[in-house]
């Protein structure tokens, strides 16, 4: 007869050999596990279930309906911000340390959006730069940001000679962001995506949510649209254009520094990639069609071909000479969408306004020189730039503000996000110290506390 020896069985007669402890102790926990802050339990636990109200949609004559439906409220704050990308990590910082208690919510498990999700690993552009001179416009929460990733052993490093914009390692970045958000004191969510809003007249009270515990609400005074899409503005009614834009997805070359880089470049691979902190890793930008970014079937669409000629291309690669060791290291987890709405600001910056090197009263934040060749003092960001014509308690940030066409691309990269992010993370605790709208809040102090951040106002 066949004797089979369960795991349950193995464990009963080590412990009866006086192994049995040690042995599963080696099974379940490694260094990182032992680490971790919780009770001791064991595994496998039942957790009792109780029925709940049940308010699914109905096909009703041919329609979807959805029910009116109470909301369970999961949590209430001050400032919430939507989105944990440059933008969203920085308004929430930044609002936590003016005072007010914040919340920050991400649909992924992890901070950085596009930085670090999309694997856009290099950061810029974080100085201006006019006739040779350089001057570093991140400051405060970015710059604290990207010193502190730099501090860890090859996490950073200029992406070219002479040039001080960094490129980051994504793992490191996640977790630095993660240590600055728990240190500011931010009630961290992820894992849920913002479906809706909650209204109250013409102003926005918080977001509806969605997650694996079903459909609930997050009350606050002033809301941080950081998602990149305009999701919130847009749910709220918020008048806004959509944009087409490319949509790539950034991958990265593994063994990269056991590759013959010039001899695949005279093969015909032209785009070989960026340098990272590590050698052996680069990362490769990809431009993509330009397309709806808010089309999840056109979304679903390009995942699937970005992929497939990724690794064909891979393929290629590795049959040439001198990339027989290059391997597909990462596709990245979250596809490039570069842009989709832009809010219509009460003061949409127009290129000619920021080329003018004018630095208005109501300047929030400087953006830094961006181009091959460029050469002008950065361009400055109003505070209207921000807050929508009409709605109200909502500020956005990052690359969904209101700016014109051309201003675009200086718009949406990750240093001027993550200054747009800080200025409305203090905007918004502001308004709440205030008890006022954010359009109200006094630009005076705005800029104050700006500056007392360490921001660079110009
Ligand atoms: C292919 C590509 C290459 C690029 N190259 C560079 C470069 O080299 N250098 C550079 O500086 N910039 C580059 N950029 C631009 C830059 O990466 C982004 O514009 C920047 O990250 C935008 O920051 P953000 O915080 O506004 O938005 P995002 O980085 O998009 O972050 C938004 C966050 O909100 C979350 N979110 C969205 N909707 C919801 C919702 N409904 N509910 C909950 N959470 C939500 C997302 O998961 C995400 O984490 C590139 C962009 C792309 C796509």
């Amino acid at each position: 007869m066949k004797a089979t020896l369960t795991r349950r069985r193995l464990l009963k007669l080590l412990t009866a050999a006086g192994l049995g402890a040690p042995f599963a102790t080696r099974v379940v926990a490694d260094e990182a596990d032992a680490s971790i802050q919780s009770a001791p339990s064991p595994e496998n636990i039942v957790v009792p279930v109780s029925p709940r109200d049940r308010y699914p949609a109905v096909l009703s004559r041919g329609r979807v309906i959805q029910p009116r439906r109470p909301l369970a409220v999961m949590h209430e704050t001050d400032v919430l911000v939507v989105g944990g990308g440059p933008a969203g990590f920085a308004a929430a910082v930044a609002a936590a340390r003016a005072g007010s208690k914040t919340a920050l919510i991400e649909r992924y498990g992890y901070l950085g959006g596009l930085w670090t999700g999309g694997l856009v690993l290099l950061v810029y552009p974080t100085h201006a730069t006019e006739k040779g001179v350089r001057t570093k416009v991140v400051r405060g929460v970015g710059d604290e940001l990207l010193e502190r990733i730099a501090r860890y052993p090859d996490a950073a490093t200029n992406h070219a000679a002479g040039k001080p914009d960094p490129t980051t390692d994504p793992e490191i970045t996640k977790l630095v962001m993660d240590q600055m958000v728990r240190e500011a004191d931010v009630t961290m969510i992820f894992h849920c995506w913002v479906a809706d809003v909650v209204m109250d007249g013409n102003a926005v009270r918080g977001v509806v949510i969605e997650s694996k515990a079903g459909r609930q609400a997050i009350l606050s005074k002033v809301v941080v649209d950081a998602s990149g899409d305009g999701d919130v503005f847009a749910a709220g009614g918020a008048e806004h254009e959509q944009r087409l834009h490319a949509v790539g997805l950034v991958h990265r070359l593994g063994n990269a520094d056991r590759a013959d880089l010039d001899a695949l470049r005279a093969a015909g691979f032209k785009n070989l990639g960026e340098i990272e902190p590590q050698p052996s890793v680069r990362w490769i930008n990809l431009r993509g069609p330009s397309t709806d970014g808010l089309d999840i079937a056109e979304l679903s669409r390009l995942e699937i071909e970005h992929r497939r000629s990724i690794w064909q291309r891979m393929e290629r690669i590795r049959q040439s000479s001198g990339g027989d060791k290059v391997f597909l290291l990462q596709t990245a987890p979250q596809i490039g969408v570069r842009i989709t709405r832009l809010l219509a600001a009460t003061r949409q910056l127009t290129e000619a306004e920021a080329r003018s090197g004018v630095r208005p009263a109501d300047t929030i934040a400087v953006g830094g020189t961006y181009g091959p060749g460029a050469d002008n003092p950065g361009f400055a960001i109003p505070y209207g730039a921000l807050v929508p014509k009409k709605l109200d308690n909502l500020i956005a940030a990052g690359r969904c503000i209101g700016v014109d066409t051309p201003m675009v691309e200086d718009m949406r990269l990750i240093a001027t996000c993550l200054l747009t992010g800080h200025a409305a993370g203090v905007a918004a605790a502001l308004a709440v110290e205030e008890g006022c709208r954010p359009r109200d809040v006094d630009i005076l102090r705005l800029r104050q506390i700006l500056l007392h951040q360490g921001a660079f106002l110009g």
